[in-house]
């Protein structure tokens, strides 16, 4: 910078004047009336800036300035624990600008439907409005108990936390897929199919459930006691052979979560099974917590699980993304759907950049869930000191993102240089593909 430009700005904007000042329209710009001096005398005169910041009527510098001491108080009420738990929106970086949807929510603040075996609860587009695409449900089930056979309308996808389940889920033609799972497997129920999950040996578990309806609501499943209740035992009779004595025992409410006894071997039920037994589709998927990587970096590391290699999962895909301390998952976007996430270990941030400059940065722990919405670029920053995991669930088939990192290196430098108004040597210093976790 000349000494010139140091008499005649503030030194707020000195960064934005800088810029303006490198530019071939700058320079080639008629003198009279250059945004620097324009700028410059508007502030001498104490004059409000005029600027790009548009109806905020300040520079992002000024915001910068202005977001310090007393200008950030909160002199008044305040929930002291939430606001440690979630610091950014409390005291937003100055980029924020403007009141994007809501975009967090945790598990934690949500019902849950306790019962005995276990419980359940969700969080959808009741609690993340502009989640259309997915929605999410988190279930714990002791030793032996089931989620009671049931179908619906969505499809079904779902990872193990902790602890193992056998699960269970029957073709239209006749044949029944029968596996057990573990942490870090995973499980796809295609829409309609009817299906079992039971809690196995030991302190039973608890997993993730995602559904691709946005508006999905766990208490609104088909469920075979409450179709069983509601058929005249004359029917019943007819259809199954039972008498209206043996129709008296059925169920009359929904059973939903309840124990059982702990079946015997898998094999032993593949047995039974016989010649129907499914092997063709695989529903569970085995390992995806320990599966190669297709993205490795010094900052972390990224699996891929869509229907290229389990091909059931038709219309849902997911990344499950590891983020090491101060490292972050680069700035990107999806140009196939909106992005549900799971925060499954740790903790970090979000920043949302969205059309008409609006941008909002959140703090996630594990147990909450964040939404992207279609196309809005983003980063995920480890803002802890142990590993962050987290799940990027979309509903496609396949996975895809845009790096920015990428674009702007596959930039030619003219291209790149009017937009970005900086020299070509600091252009070329982004790392050069696409890196998807960069090193803190
Ligand atoms: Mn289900
Ligand atoms: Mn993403």
């Amino acid at each position: 910078m000349s000494s010139e430009s140091k008499e005649t700005q503030t030194p707020a904007i000195a960064g934005a004047d800088e810029n303006v000042q490198d530019t071939p329209a700058a320079q080639t710009r008629p003198d009279s009336f250059s945004r620097r001096s324009f700028v410059g005398a508007a502030a001498m005169a104490g004059a409000t800036l005029v600027s790009a910041a548009g109806a905020f009527g300040q520079t992002l510098q000024d915001r910068e300035a202005g977001r310090t001491g007393d200008s950030a108080s909160d002199p008044g009420p305040d929930n002291q624990a939430l606001a440690a738990f979630n610091p950014d929106p409390n005291s937003p970086p100055f980029t924020d600008r403007g009141n994007p949807a809501p975009f967090w929510h945790s598990f934690n603040l949500s019902a849950k439907r306790l019962q005995g075996g276990g419980w359940t609860r969700q969080v959808t587009e009741r609690e993340i409005g502009q989640s259309r695409d997915l929605a999410g449900v988190n279930m714990r089930l002791t030793a032996g108990t089931f989620r009671e056979l049931h179908w619906h309308l969505a499809n079904e996808w779902a990872i193990m936390l902790t602890g193992r389940a056998r699960v269970s889920v029957m073709q239209p033609d006749g044949r029944m897929f029968i596996d057990d799972v573990e942490k870090g497997d995973l499980w796809y129920f295609p829409a309609g199919y009817p299906h079992s999950i039971q809690g196995l040996e030991g302190p039973g578990c608890e997993f993730l459930l995602v559904f691709d309806q946005g508006d999905f609501s766990e208490d609104d499943t088909f469920l075979l006691s409450e179709m069983m209740a509601h058929i005249p035992p004359d029917v019943i009779q007819k259809n199954m052979g039972w008498s209206r004595a043996e129709w008296d025992k059925l169920p009359q409410d929904a059973l939903y979560i309840f124990p059982a006894d702990l079946p015997g071997p898998l094999e032993d039920d593949k047995r039974f099974l016989g010649s129907r037994l499914e092997t063709k589709n695989q529903y569970t998927f085995h390992g995806a917590m320990t599966m190669k990587p297709v993205a490795e970096t010094a900052g972390g590391s990224a699996c891929v699980i869509d229907s290229t290699i389990f091909p059931v999962s038709k219309n849902i895909a997911t990344g499950i993304v590891t983020v090491k301390p101060g490292a972050i998952r680069e700035l990107h976007w999806h140009p196939n759907g909106s992005e549900w996430q799971y925060w499954m270990q740790g903790k970090g941030r979000m920043t949302i950049t969205y059309t008409e400059a609006k941008a909002r940065t959140m703090d996630f722990n594990a147990g909450d869930v964040g939404f992207v919405p279609n196309m809005a670029a983003h980063y995920i920053e480890n803002t802890g000191n142990q590993d962050l995991i987290f799940l990027e669930m979309f509903k496609t088939p396949q996975y895809q993102s845009i790096s920015v990192n990428e674009w702007i290196s596959l930039m030619p430098d003219k291209m790149a240089q009017a937009h970005l108004k900086l020299p070509v040597s600091t252009i070329r210093r982004v790392p050069g593909r696409q890196y998807t976790i960069l090193p803190k």
